[in-house]
């Protein structure tokens, strides 16, 4: 697979579940991968090992979300290392559920600044660097548009605001022929969800195909949505969430 030979992405969060499966399969098709990481420089250096034995450069960044000035760095990183940017997938992110009662201005604070300003700062750094046809991806999730229970209020509000912007920047990237997208998992199996979790069985019954989603099904996804079939879509949300949401 060879669709995205020439081409240069970056993946935040790469360095565990979800965005190491996209960067690993971004390589896989062609495309030299940076990737961001947090706290898991270990996992980080093990996804750039496994695109390095794919034949393509790979290329660590420690760059939490949370800073708007890191992420910034790790586009600019990124150009560096690599001469271009093709591709951005803003995947890291994080969970906090409880009641309304229980989270905290610095829960809704700390969900904003790492699942939505990082996502706007990535891809307005990234859009100023990017090649005219490049890809914008975003991880949102299927809470983004129906919210199951009680617990989920600050985390469904930040992947709804995914959607807005990807349609805002659908509009503004649109003349270059940058696509902007939103994919939205559902119960995937990850450090964050996982399949064996106490909220595990609650999830699968609410899906058509009962049986958690396994990272590689996003990458597969994203992988499409960063090649050259999918030029035509943008300002799109992709649920792959086994039909949770059906
Ligand atoms: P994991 O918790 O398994 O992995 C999260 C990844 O994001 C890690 O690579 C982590 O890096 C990185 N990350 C977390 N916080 C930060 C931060 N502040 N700055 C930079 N990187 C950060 O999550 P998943 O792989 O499951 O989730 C990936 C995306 O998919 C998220 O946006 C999530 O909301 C979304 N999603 C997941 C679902 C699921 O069921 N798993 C369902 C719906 C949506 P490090 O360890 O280095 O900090």
């Amino acid at each position: 697979m060879t669709r995205l030979a020439g081409k240069v992405a970056l993946v935040t969060g790469g360095s565990r579940g979800i965005g190491a499966s996209i960067a690993r399969r971004l390589a896989a098709e062609g495309a030299d991968v940076a990737l961001t990481y947090a706290r898991s420089p270990d996992k980080a250096r093990e996804t750039v090992a496994a695109i390095e034995t794919l034949g393509r450069r790979a290329l660590a960044v420690e760059a939490d979300n949370a800073d708007a000035a890191a992420v910034t760095a790790a586009v600019e990183a990124t150009v560096e290392a690599f001469g271009r940017i093709d591709i951005l997938v803003n995947n890291a992110g994080i969970a906090r559920m409880g009641h309304v009662d229980e989270l905290t201005l610095q829960d809704f604070d700390d969900t904003m600044a790492v699942n939505v300003r990082a996502a706007f700062v990535a891809s307005k750094a990234a859009a100023a660097r990017m090649v005219d046809g490049g890809r914008i991806v975003s991880i949102g999730s299927c809470l983004a548009d129906r919210v199951p229970g009680p617990g989920f209020s600050v985390y469904s509000m930040s992947k709804a605001a995914l959607v807005g912007m990807t349609k805002g920047l659908a509009r503004d990237l649109g003349p270059r022929g940058i696509t902007v997208n939103v994919v939205h998992p559902g119960p995937t199996d990850t450090d964050m969800n996982p399949a064996s979790g106490p909220m595990a069985d609650g999830q699968r019954s609410m899906m058509a195909v009962p049986r958690f989603g396994n990272p590689d099904d996003l990458a597969a996804m994203v992988a499409w949505l960063a090649g050259p079939e999918a030029r035509g879509i943008t300002g799109a949300g992709f649920a792959v969430d086994g039909g949770t949401n059906a």
